[in-house]
Formats: structure tokens, sequence, C-alpha cells
């Protein structure tokens, strides 16, 4: 019998970085099912086939309910002593930096803080990243070098009043489907430009598809920039007023002639010219967007700095329909970058300030001793620490890297020599927490409050409408068992509840870019259908504070000298090239709207599975197809130097000869994948490896 609701409730959907909302239909308080909020500014009454399918998740059968201690049931009191003993052992041993905690932005800004607070203030650790490194840090580093901070200028709003919107490296059709419907929204009949190796259903889209060479982005910025330069194609009054470094680059971009940058690219120079004549200055309003394609490369923050170059020179920044624009993934890595005491002290504070950390210290309550003075090893180093013998403790919270990391095979090594191994997750099932030797169940989206951060800086407020199964807790409660459990309830006696958190936070945004203040509760931010930061107490006053906001308006940046900065360096070939072994390039990527990245939980939905079927293929160009005898849907052998896989493949037209596509879901793709990081981001490069390609 189906149940009728008799209630309903407001909350925001966890998945992808859009942050839905959505109007939870409960039945007794307990949500039973979920649709689009319509009253939502974001969503505007639609959702992805994710968010309707939001509660689905939490009633897989495999749902952890109880800690486990080598695979067995224990109870949360034997759990948090092990935990304590065996992590204080590693540190006293081994020091503070033989420790590290592996996070993710899938949790709550408050919790985010909890973690980072209480591992890095409390228990003394220095090292901690979130799995925000694999999609965000590069646009974190690009802004906070570029603008002064990490500040994504714009406003959803941009999608529905730019005339031209270039799209690099992001295929927002599947990745970002809600956001695509604003862009469908734009009754401006926008030219559409699309950068990207493979026809993805954005290019088809697209009114100019610039298919490149794969990983050759960089250039093509610095020559679409050489044009636009020569030919007086400039907005000469904001270049003046707002930046810095302009001579210089104008200087280096003459060395990326079109000649080159068309041999470098694969485009022809009328394509070149054709690009750059829809952005000249002048042109009303075009705004730039990026994503994964972006992010996850070799040089992946100079290419994003390249797109911010072509935003400035052009004007194209802090006026309606404009921007260089990053758009997140997860829905809560806004609040990861800020929030989680990561590479950046809390609030988008510098641990290696003096005057950063006694103020955080004071907004705290703390000691400012407890206040480390270095800044976290990234991701990558982590676990390369971990491989050297230097790290022996991890605690890996909420996110699947053995899925998710590059080169897989060497991921999974490396735990084999950790002295302890702990995971906490909604499932015990996944591919990482099967290898912990502690395993925490945590609460899900739904079973818990808290706040999430979209792409365009908008807090929402995320209920609890479901309680959580068995023993497991919110991450907040686990947090706060394990402060106990050291030791250090004293310390954390403010950190009660989310919103008890909430107001901690406000105060570590004083005075900040991302200030928060004006915020005074859970309440405000559900009755304003979210809030963007920034928000002092006096925009609060001011009418309109809810609707839609974009940083920059007045040409000032965060900056010493308020103005944005050219920053470039020359371009240098990716990692690992095609030879006459390996001639193919492999690329990855999202495949499906249906599906959420490794399918944790999305793949408990039938609905969700009959909309993305389990099996994945591998697409191939019909030319490279016929070279190698491979027919549709036959299955073949796809090797790199690291490892090799059978599948079934594909015959597509939407990849371009010399390359191939396999989407990021299938479990097995990252064994193929070639560890290599940008060096400033220390983002990893998913999207270019050498594979040959063979029928089986
Ligand atoms: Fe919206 Fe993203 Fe949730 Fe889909 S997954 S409903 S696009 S927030």
């Amino acid at each position: 019998r189906r149940l009728q609701p008799n209630g309903t409730a407001k909350s925001i959907c966890g998945f992808c970085s859009t942050g839905c909302g959505l109007k939870l239909h409960l039945k007794d308080g307990v949500a039973i099912n979920a649709t689009p909020d319509p009253d939502y500014p974001v969503n505007l009454g639609t959702a992805c086939p994710k968010g309707w399918e939001a509660l689905t998740p939490l009633d897989a059968a495999d749902r952890a309910t109880t800690p486990l201690l080598h695979g067995q049931p224990v109870d949360w009191q034997t759990a948090m002593n092990v935990f304590c003993e065996k992590m204080k052992g590693v540190l006293d041993q081994h020091g503070p930096g033989s420790a590290a905690f592996i996070s993710t932005g899938q949790m709550m800004c408050e919790e985010m803080a909890f973690l980072g607070s209480l591992t890095k203030f409390g228990m003394g650790l220095i090292h901690g990243d979130g799995n925000t490194r694999q999609c965000m840090a590069t646009a974190v580093t690009a802004y906070k070098e570029s603008f002064g901070f990490d500040a994504p200028p714009f406003t959803y709003a941009d999608f529905e009043e730019s005339d031209v919107m270039v799209f690099i490296g992001a295929n927002p059709c599947i990745a970002h489907p809600i956001m695509w419907q604003r862009v469908l929204r734009n009754k401006r009949q926008p030219q559409i430009i699309v950068v990207d190796p493979r026809t993805t259903e954005t290019a088809m889209a697209a009114t100019q598809h610039y298919a490149i060479q794969p990983k050759s982005d960089l250039t093509l910025l610095y020559g679409i920039a050489h044009l636009l330069i020569r030919e007086g194609a400039v907005d000469t009054q904001f270049v003046s007023e707002s930046t810095t470094g302009f001579e210089e680059f104008s200087t280096f971009v003459q060395a990326y002639t079109p000649e080159s940058v068309a041999a470098a690219t694969g485009l022809t120079v009328a394509q070149l010219q054709c690009f750059a004549d829809t952005i000249r200055a002048g042109t009303p309003r075009v705004s730039f967007w990026w994503t994964m394609g972006v992010n996850q490369s070799h040089q992946a923050t100079r290419t994003a700095q390249a797109i911010i170059n072509l935003a400035l020179m052009t004007g194209n920044i802090g006026k309606p329909g404009t921007g260089a624009n990053s758009i997140t993934g997860q829905c809560n890595a806004m609040g990861s970058r800020l929030f989680s005491n990561t590479t950046n002290l809390i609030g988008g504070h510098d641990f290696k300030n003096p005057a950063h950390r006694a103020k955080i210290a004071e907004a705290m309550g703390f000691p400012v001793e407890r206040i480390p003075d270095q800044p976290s090893l990234a991701y990558d180093q982590i676990l390369e620490g971990i491989e050297s013998g230097k790290i022996k403790a991890l605690w890996i919270i909420a996110t699947n890297p053995s899925h998710s990391w590059i080169n897989q095979k060497r991921f999974n090594n490396l735990l084999s020599k950790l002295d302890f191994f702990v995971v906490q997750d909604m499932y015990g099932t996944t591919e990482t927490a099967r290898q912990a030797h502690l395993f925490l169940p945590a609460a899900a989206w739904g079973e818990k409050d808290g706040t999430f951060i979209n792409s365009e800086r908008r807090i929402g407020f995320s209920r609890q409408v479901r309680r959580a199964p068995g023993q497991a807790l919110s991450d907040f409660r686990i947090f706060r068992l394990i402060a106990h459990a050291w030791g250090l309830g004293d310390l954390f006696s403010e950190w009660t509840s989310p919103e008890a958190v909430f107001q901690i936070l406000k105060r570590c945004t004083q005075d900040q870019p991302c200030e928060i203040s004006g915020i005074q509760d859970y309440a405000m931010i559900e009755k304003s259908g979210g809030i963007q930061w920034p928000l002092k107490v006096t925009d609060a006053a001011a009418p309109g504070f809810a609707t839609e906001r974009r940083l920059f308006a007045d040409g000032r940046f965060f900056t010493p000298d308020q103005r944005a900065r050219f920053i470039f360096d020359p371009t240098v070939p990716p990692p690992e090239l095609p030879d006459a072994d390996f001639p193919l390039i492999l690329i990855t990527g999202r495949g499906t709207s249906a599906q959420w990245h490794t399918e944790t939980r999305t793949a408990k939905s039938e609905v969700l599975r009959k909309l993305a079927p389990a099996e994945l293929f591998l697409d191939i160009h019909p030319e490279d197809a016929r070279q190698l005898n491979i027919r549709d849907m036959s299955v073949v052998m796809v090797e790199s130097r690291r490892a090799s896989l059978t599948m079934k493949a594909r015959i597509s037209p939407g990849v371009c000869q010399g390359q191939v596509f396999l989407p990021m879901h299938d479990p097995r793709v990252n064994q193929l994948t070639h560890w290599a990081v940008d060096p400033f981001s220390r983002q990893p490069n998913y999207k270019h490896c050498a594979v040959r390609v063979s029928p089986s």
C-alpha cells in the first residue's frame, strides 16, 4: 500500500554543486518521497534524476548499522577506545605528521569544520585533505592568485543573461543538468562556444564547437588572447583600472601565433579567428565557464587563469551575464574550500599568518598555540607519505578513493602499509571501506541537519527528515564522540550542535570576503531560499539581499592593491604522451546524469540504474576501430602502462581519431590512469594518458 504523506519539509539536494531545493514529503515526520522545490531560486521547480531519487540510497540493504573492527561488529565504546588508542599510539611514537585524514565535499559545513578543528586544534594532526582536491583545487588556487581570494564571481542568473557562453572542458548538459536548464531559459539567443576534444551532449548544442587536441586548451587560450591583443579587441579601460600584469602578458602571448596555435590544437586559423571575433571586447555579455576538463590537468591552474585572463582583458567580469566562472562538483565543495581546515585555515585564512591564527583562536575560544603554523600536505602528498612510511595512520571520511583515485593499483597497495586505517561512511561495502581496520557507520544526507554552499556561493540548509539506521550516527555526532573519548570535551564544549557550530563559523568569517555574519540562523537561510556569501550584518539590513548577487561589480578585487592579476606560464606537454606502444589517448569523464561519481549511492536506485545501466563502454572513433579490426559492441582489451581491462567497444564519431573515452563511473577505469598532478593545485590529471586497444 502506498504511503500517503501528511506533511512536507524543504531541503537541499546532497549530490552535486548545483544545490537544488527539494520538497520532502513526510509521513508522520519521516520523508517518504522527494520532488523539486518549485520556489527555490536555484532550480525553479526542476531536478535531475538523482534529485528525484535522493531518498532511495538511504534504504539500501547494505547500509552500515554498527562499527566494525577488522570486519566484526563492535559497540561504539569499543570503537572509540580503539580509535583513540591506535591514533594516539601513532602520534606519540612518530609525531604530529604521522597521521592524516582524507575528507569529502559531501559533508555539511559544520561537520567539515568540526573534523578540521578536532584533528588539527585538538588531536594535534597537521595533515588532512579532502576529495575536493580531485575536483576543485585548481579553481581555488587560480582564483586566490588572480583575484586575491577563492571567489567564484557569478550567480546562476548569468546563465540566462549572457550573449555568449564559452564552456571549456565542461559538459553541463549531463554534469550539471539543472544549470543547463538555466542556459536553456536564456532568451537572448546566445552564442554557445564549447571547447572539448569530444562531441559531448553540450557540444552538440553549441553554435561553435572546437574539438581541440586533448590538453591543448592552454595553448588555445593563449592564442585567442594573442588575436584579441593584435586586433585591439581589449577593454583597455577595465584593464588599466582593475588589473595588473597585462603588458607582460601581452608580450608573453606574442609567441602564440595563430599558425602555431592551429598546429598545436588541431584547429584552423579561421576557427581561431571566429572564436576571437565572437568574444572580442565590445561584445555585450560574455561568460566563461569551466569544470573538470580544465581542473583535472597537468597544467590546470594556468589553464584556469588563462580563462580568467580572457574575462579580464575583455572586461567581462562583475556585470550580468559575464564572469570567469568555475562550476563546482560536489554539493559542498564550496564549503570544503572555506571551512575544512585543510590547506586553508578556516574561513579562507592562512595557517602561516600569525594574525590569522590569533583571529581564529579567538573566534573559537581556543589557545592560539593549538593552531598549527603550517598547512597540510595535499592529498597526493599524503599518499606519498604513506608510501614512504612517514604517515602511518589514515582516517577516510565519506569518500571512496579505492575507486576514484588515479592509478588505482598504486593507491590500494599503499593502504597495506598503514598501521591503522579508519573509514567512516554510510556503507561498509565500498571498495575503500572493505579494507578498513576500523569502520565507523555514518548517517547520510537527509539523516542530519547542516548547511551546504553551492557553486554560486549560496548557503542552503539541508534538513534531517529520516533517522539513521541501527547505530549509525551523523558525522557530527561521531566527531563529538571522538572529542570526548580523546579528552577534548572541554575544548569543544561549545560545539554541541550543527547550528551552534554555524554561529562559530560566522565569527571565523568576520572581515573576510566570505563573511556570513549577517546570516542570523538556519531559519533565516530557509526563509530566504538560501543566501549567497558574503552577507555582513549591514548587508542583511538592505532590501534584496537574498536575490542573486555577483562579485566584483565595482571592479575591485581582493588583492592588496584591489587589482586582478594576469598570471601565465609557458605551456608544457602532458606527462604521458602516446607513442608506438600506446598510441591512443584515453580521456575519462562523466558518462551520464543519472549516476554520481563512483555510484556508491546512486547505483542503489533501480530507477537510476535503468536510466544508466551498469555496463560501460569504451568509445572509439570509426577509423581507429576499422584500423584495429574492432566491431561495434565487440569485446576489446584496453591497456595502459599500469593495467589492462576488457570491455565492449562502442564505435562513436563523438571521439576524435587517436582518442578513446571511458566514463569515470566504471570501478576499474582508474586502474588505467596515470598518477600526475598540476604543480600548483596538486589536482590529479585524470583526462590524459596513453593506451592501446586491441580486439579481445
Ligand atoms: Fe540538482 Fe545536482 Fe541534485 Fe541533480 S544532483 S537534483 S542537479 S543538486
